[in-house]
């Protein structure tokens, strides 16, 4: 894949706090001037409400700067799902992020909601909205968490692909490796949409452990090592961490992925580190 013609966008979570708001605010107007294909905002992730969601896509729309919402479906009607698209619609939305979700801890089965897994939202959103929506589903390089294996987790993969889903983002890994080959995997089931693997900059160990142990993505135990060393020095912790992103997205893109899309957490500087080294002010828009 040439450089310039790949698409890169940028994912937010919705703020909660008058600080967070203008936070987000600062990261959006600094990143958008790297022209990305959009923007998008996570919904339900870490405790942020359904309005939080809106009020932040609402925002980024008013600016004329395209937002794809994240709409997952644990947990909702299938009228409440329908509503929330219509709203999306009436805005002039044209990507949505489509996925489960995951339940609360301790939720009980009976939280669940009309819909089971993201290809059963995929299928909802063609049959009420036709091709009116983009949409976007999750994929997992390194295997979902839940999956019983590896195959299992890539025919349900296929599932979203048959409902009707566009292009993928994938889980953030570390390992290029996984990657290519999830896409040989793909390309042996005839899943043909593009992938874009989903980038997350290093800023802070012990999150990223976090978070990783959380969503089932490997940091490789040398990574892990090195940065372990660092401690508290922040400063050496994100040298390293965008040295070897950086390489991570050179290896991506030379293997011919479609495109980055960056996990920002609402934080100009550490994707900008990577995007100044990858020289993609000329590629992206
Ligand atoms: P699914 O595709 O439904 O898969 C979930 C599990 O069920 C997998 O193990 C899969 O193998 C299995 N499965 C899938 N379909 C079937 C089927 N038909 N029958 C049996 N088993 C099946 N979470 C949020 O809460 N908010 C967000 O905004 C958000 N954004 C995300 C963005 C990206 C790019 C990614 C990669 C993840 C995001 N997540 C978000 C996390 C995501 O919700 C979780 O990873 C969740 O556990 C799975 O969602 P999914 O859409 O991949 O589910």
């Amino acid at each position: 894949m040439n450089h310039t013609t790949a698409i890169y966008s940028f994912e937010l979570f919705p703020p909660k706090t008058e600080k967070g708001i203008a936070n987000l605010r600062e990261t959006v107007s600094t990143l958008n001037a790297r022209q990305p294909a959009f923007f998008s905002v996570t919904y339900g992730a870490g405790g942020s409400t359904q309005s939080n969601t809106f009020a932040t896509v609402d925002w980024i729309r008013d600016q004329g700067i395209d937002a794809a919402p994240h709409l997952s479906c644990i947990g909702s009607s299938t009228d409440e799902i329908t509503t929330i698209l219509r709203r999306y619609e009436a805005q002039g939305i044209t990507r949505i992020v489509a996925l489960r979700g995951d339940l609360p801890s301790g939720a009980g089965a009976g939280a669940m909601g009309d819909l089971n897994h993201a290809n059963e939202l995929v299928a909802l959103i063609r049959k009420h909205f036709g091709d009116r929506f983009r949409i976007e589903v999750a994929a997992y390089p390194e295997m979902h968490p839940q999956a019983p294996n590896f195959n299992r987790d890539l025919d349900n993969f296929k599932r979203k692909v048959d409902a009707g889903a566009d292009s993928a983002i994938t889980q953030y890994f570390y390992n290029a490796d996984a990657y290519a080959s999830f896409i040989d995997a793909c390309t042996t089931r005839s899943i043909d949409i593009p992938v874009v693997p989903g980038i997350m900059p290093i800023t802070n160990f012990s999150n990223l452990v976090r978070f990783s142990d959380a969503c089932g993505a490997e940091i490789p135990r040398w990574l892990r090592k090195r940065l372990e060393d660092y401690g508290d020095d922040i400063e050496s912790i994100r040298k390293l961490g965008t040295e070897v992103v950086t390489d991570l997205c050179l290896r991506l893109l030379d293997m011919g992925a479609p495109g980055l899309h960056f996990y920002t957490m609402n934080q100009a500087a550490p994707t900008l580190a990577i995007w100044d080294n990858l020289g993609l002010d000329a590629a992206a828009g």
